[in-house]
């Protein structure tokens, strides 16, 4: 099965496996082999076999993976790069030119702001960080500048806040700017922008997508051709594609990414309930609680509310530091979006780079990427690890 023609007719975990997974025609190898081969003989001079010619232009593993992740976002076209950032770049230097800006959530993932700021900026691009979450500031922000971009994270990263994704889509479009939605944490099955008016969907597919902590990668997917085009001649002229391994590994990944987000869903949910009634914390940022400012926003925009945790704490910073370094079965390291449970804080390691700006991450606040282990072992860890707050303030 290859699931050419509409893919949309089929539901997302039969696209998931299908998708762009058609079997090797000569030998019927149910997973299509991983090509590694960087060049492809040619017919005569500039006859071509199916328009495979060098391997920085066109791979058919990365083809397969391009086709499976525009499948699952609803988009016409999708491309893959060897990293999260590295797709963003390309994206952004194929969508602006200098003297354009970008209208970005004042709490952006710590590497796309410093792109933006300190490489970007160099080259011309300017930038306003901006609540996202208050549709007038961003209408101000984006009036204020010859505005190209409104960049957003929902839910944002670590905040956890929930930005109204087709409002935000109006916003930019009377302004004559593109959407971009960074859809990493909610994933694909979660959340399709696209389908809610957002122009250009990111994704670092290190996280959810690859979904084993095995493989860094990137991806952009949009539905429109002129965006297409741009994007693809950008990713082709400047080579920042992802490998056939890293193609393959991403495809194996998404393949079950369905059964993985409900999992990682229902343990963070079991979790974030277990935090709320614990009396060392100060505040629960998961959009699947109810007194969550965004969780009606998030009902309606997103289908579970996904495996991310931010929790902030009454005894402050050496609070946060004892738990993300007590626990045993939560990891403590950066990144997010794998089967193993980890746990961050930001201030000190993802965010690092936004100390002391204005993104930057309450000193008291650790992150938790729930993993799909079981979930009374994910409290169990964390009740030991809450144990030695009281300890470690008496000392
Ligand atoms: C990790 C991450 C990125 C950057 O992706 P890399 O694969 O690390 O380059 C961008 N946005 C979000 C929300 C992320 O979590």
């Amino acid at each position: 099965m290859s699931l050419p023609e509409n893919p949309s007719a089929h539901g997302f975990n039969t696209r998931a496996v299908h998708a762009g997974q058609a079997f090797e025609p000569r030998t019927g190898a149910v997973v299509p082999p991983v090509h590694f081969s960087s060049t492809y003989a040619q017919e005569a001079i500039g006859v071509l076999r199916d328009g495979y010619e060098y391997g920085r232009g066109t791979n058919p593993t990365r083809d397969s993976l391009q086709e499976q992740l525009a499948a699952l976002e609803g988009g016409t076209a999708a491309f893959s790069f060897s990293s999260g950032l590295a797709a963003e770049d390309s994206m952004i230097r194929a969508l602006t030119r200098p003297g354009d800006h970008i209208v970005l959530g004042n709490d952006a993932y710590g590497g796309t702001y410093r792109l933006i700021s300190r490489v970007l900026g160099e080259w011309g691009i300017g930038n306003t960080p901006v609540d996202m979450s208050n549709l007038d500031a961003v209408a101000a922000a984006v009036a204020a500048s010859k505005t190209r971009l409104v960049w957003v994270e929902t839910p944002s990263n670590p905040m956890m806040k929930i930005t109204d994704i087709a409002a935000l889509a109006k916003v930019a479009h009377d302004a004559g700017a593109l959407l971009v939605v960074d859809n990493t944490f909610a994933s694909p099955y979660l959340q399709n922008p696209l389908a809610l008016g957002a122009d250009v969907v990111v994704h670092s597919t290190t996280k959810y997508i690859g979904g084993h902590s095995d493989v860094v990668g990137g991806a952009i997917i949009v539905k429109d051709a002129e965006l297409a085009e741009k994007i693809g001649f950008v990713q082709f002229a400047v080579g920042a594609i992802s490998g056939p391994m890293d193609a393959f590994l991403t495809t194996r990944g998404l393949k079950t990414l369905g059964v993985r987000m409900d999992r990682h869903s229902d343990n963070a949910q079991a979790v974030a309930e277990w935090l709320l009634e614990r009396p060392e914390v100060e505040a629960v940022l998961y959009p699947g609680l109810p007194s969550h400012p965004g969780h009606e926003l998030a009902r309606k925009q997103m289908k579970k509310f996904g495996g991310m945790i931010s929790v902030q704490f009454k005894g402050g910073e050496a609070a946060a530091r004892t738990v993300a370094e007590s626990t045993s079965v939560f990891t403590l390291a950066e990144s997010l979006g794998g089967i193993e449970s980890l746990m961050n804080y930001p201030s000190e390691m993802t965010h690092a780079s936004v100390k002391g700006t204005e993104l930057a991450v309450p000193v008291n606040l650790i992150r938790l990427s729930c993993g799909i282990e079981d979930v009374e072992d994910l409290i169990a860890d964390l009740e030991q690890a809450f144990s030695k707050i009281a300890a470690a303030a008496g000392e």
